[in-house]
C-alpha cells in the first residue's frame, strides 16, 4: 500500500491487545486506516509489547505507511488489596475499614496497599470503588486507617479501583512500575508516551526530568482523567505535546453527564494551541461483540470530529474485541463522512478559531502564514498544502486551521515524520535535508512524485521557513505547479 493524499483527515489510534497483536491483523488494521498503535502498559508484559512494536515497525514499512507507537503508561492507579472471603457484600450504612497495613483483609477490614494515598485522605472524603459502583464516606482518618460508612453498597471484590475525586493527592504521578515501563518504551524508540492520572504541569515536568536522566526523548500525551487536571488544563496543554480526553476514568472522577462538556472544552483549547488531541474510550464499545456500531456510537465518533478532535481511539474494541479490523474500518467510514460536513456544522470555524486567532502572538509569522495558507487553499483548491518542517510546529499550525486540502509534511527528521501520524489531515513524508529554496523545491517535488502523491501539472501551496530549520520562522508561501521548474 502506498501513502495516499485523499485519505481521511482524522487519525485513528487503535489499542493493540490479544485480539490484534498478530501480524496479519496488524497489517489489515494499517490498511483500514490505523495511524497510531497504542500499547497499553496496564496490561500484558514487556516482552509481548516489544514483539508488537517490532511487528508494527516492520509491517508499516512494508506497507509504506507511517504508524506512530504510543506507549500508554499505567500511572498511580489505586487498587484494593486482597481480602477473604470475597466478594464482600456491603449494604448502605455498614462500616468498613480500609487499611494501608500489610494484611489480608476480612470481617469489615480491606487492605488498601497505597500508604501515600491513605495519608492524603481526610474525614468527609467520598471514595468511589469499582468504577463508582460502590461509594464510601470516610468517617475517621488517622493516616493509616480509613473508617468508612457505606453510602452506595454492593458486592466488593479484591483489586478493584479506588478513587477520591475531591481529594488533593500528593503521590507521585510515576510509580516504580511506570519508571521501568518508561525506560523500556524509550529503549524501543516509541514516538509518544501517554501519562495517566496527570494532575498538573508538574507531573509532566517529572516525566521530562526522567526522560532527560535516561537520555531519551518522546513526545508526551497527557491523559485528562482527573478533576484536578481540568482545573489546570491550560498549563498542561502548554507543556505537553498532545492530550487524550480519557473519558473512561474522567467519567468516574467527574459526573459522567459532564464529560461531553469537558471533551468539547479540552478539544477547543487544544485546537487553539495547535496541539493534537485524542478522544478516547467506548467510542464503538458495542463493536467489541458486534460487527456494527449502535447509532449512538456512530454519532459519538461523528460529533467528536465536528468538535475538532485530531484523533479518535479504539480501546477494548481493537485490543480484545471480536472485530478489531472492522472497528478501524467503521471509524474510517464515519470520519470520512464527518469531514465532508466539518465546515458546515463545526464550531471550529466560528467561536474557537476566531477567539484563538484574536489571542495569538503577532511575533510568530508561522501563525499568519498558516492562516493565509488556509485562505489560499480555499480559493484555489490545490492538490496539497506542502509544509517543510523540522519539529512539526509549522505543520501543526496549518492543521489547526482544518483546511479541506490534504497537508503533506516534508521533514528530514524520522521522529517528526512518525509524530505527525497523529495530527489531523497530515500525510508525513521523509525527505533529504536541503539548504536552498531551489534544492527544497526539487527535493520535495521529486519525493512526492516518486510516491505517486502528485503529478505533473498539479497545483501545490508550499510553505517554508528560510533559513531552514527554525521553528516559528515560516516566512515563505509559493504556489507551485508540479514540473514547471523542471524538477521532475
Ligand atoms: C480512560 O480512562 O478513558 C483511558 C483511556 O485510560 P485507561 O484505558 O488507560 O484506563
Amino acid at each position: 500500500m502506498r501513502p495516499r493524499l485523499d485519505n481521511k483527515h482524522t487519525k485513528i489510534v487503535a489499542t493493540i491487545g490479544p485480539a490484534s497483536r498478530e501480524p496479519d491483523v496488524l497489517r489489515d488494521m494499517i490498511r483500514a486506516g490505523m495511524n497510531v498503535a497504542r500499547i497499553n502498559f496496564s496490561h500484558g508484559d514487556r516482552e509481548t509489547h516489544g514483539r508488537v512494536i517490532e511487528h508494527i515497525r516492520r509491517i508499516s514499512a512494508e506497507e509504506d505507511s507511517v504508524v506512530a507507537i504510543l506507549c500508554d503508561i499505567q500511572g498511580p492507579k489505586i487498587r484494593l488489596g486482597m481480602f477473604e472471603p470475597e466478594p464482600m457484600v456491603l449494604d448502605i450504612g455498614d462500616t468498613i475499614t480500609l487499611t494501608s497495613d500489610d494484611v489480608v483483609g476480612s470481617n469489615g477490614v480491606v487492605s488498601l496497599p497505597h500508604p501515600e494515598f491513605v495519608r492524603d485522605i481526610r474525614a468527609g472524603t467520598i471514595l468511589l470503588l469499582d468504577d463508582g459502583n460502590l461509594q464510601f464516606r470516610v468517617k475517621e482518618a488517622d493516616g493509616r486507617n480509613l473508617v468508612c460508612n457505606v453510602v452506595v453498597g454492593g458486592a466488593l471484590k479484591p483489586r478493584k479501583g479506588v478513587s477520591a475525586p475531591n481529594a488533593r493527592l500528593t503521590l507521585s504521578a510515576i510509580t516504580e512500575k511506570d519508571r521501568e515501563d518508561i525506560r523500556f518504551a524509550l529503549a524501543q524508540d516509541c514516538d509518544y508516551i501517554a501519562m495517566s492520572f496527570v494532575r498538573s504541569a508538574n507531573d509532566i515536568r517529572e516525566l521530562k526530568t526522567l526522560m532527560a536522566e535516561l537520555g531519551k526523548d518522546a513526545a508526551i500525551i497527557a491523559k485528562i482523567e482527573m478533576g484536578e487536571a481540568l482545573e489546570n488544563i491550560e498549563e498542561i496543554i502548554e507543556i505537553c505535546d498532545g492530550i487524550m480526553v480519557a473519558r473512561g476514568d474522567l467519567g468516574i472522577e467527574t459526573p459522567a453527564e459532564e464529560v461531553p462538556y469537558h471533551q468539547k472544552r479540552i478539544i477547543k483549547l487544544c485546537n487553539a494551541a495547535a496541539k493534537p488531541v485524542i478522544t478516547a474510550t467506548q467510542m464503538l464499545e458495542s463493536m467489541t461483540d458486534n460487527p456494527r456500531p449502535t447509532r449512538a456510537e456512530a454519532s459519538d465518533v461523528y460529533n467528536a470530529i465536528l468538535d475538532g478532535t485530531d484523533a479518535i481511539m479504539l480501546s477494548a474494541e481493537s485490543a480484545s474485541g471480536n472485530y478489531p479490523v472492522r472497528s478501524v474500518e467503521v471509524m474510517s467510514e464515519i470520519a470520512t463522512i464527518a469531514e465532508r460536513n466539518l465546515h458546515n456544522f463545526s464550531t471550529l470555524a466560528t467561536d474557537a478559531m476566531e477567539g484563538i486567532r484574536a489571542s495569538q502572538s503577532r511575533e510568530d509569522s508561522s501563525i499568519a502564514i498558516s492562516r493565509a495558507t488556509f485562505d489560499i487553499s480555499q480559493a484555489i483548491e490545490p492538490k496539497a498544502i506542502v509544509t517543510t518542517s523540522m519539529s512539526g510546529y509549522t505543520t501543526r499550525r496549518v492543521a489547526k486551521e482544518r483546511p479541506r486540502t490534504p497537508i503533506l509534511c516534508m521533514t528530514p527528521m524520522a521522529t517528526t515524520q512518525r509524530r505527525m501520524a497523529l495530527v489531523w489531515g497530515v500525510t508525513p513524508l521523509l525527505v533529504e535535508e536541503f539548504t536552498t529554496i531551489d534544492e527544497m523545491i526539487s527535493i520535495i517535488i521529486r519525493a512526492a512524485h516518486d510516491k505517486g502523491l502528485v503529478r505533473r501539472g498539479d497545483r501545490l501551496v508550499i510553505i517554508a521557513g528560510v533559513p531552514f530549520g527554525i521553528d516559528g520562522r515560516t516566512n515563505l508561501i509559493k504556489i507551485h505547479i508540479v514540473g514547471e521548474e523542471g524538477e521532475i
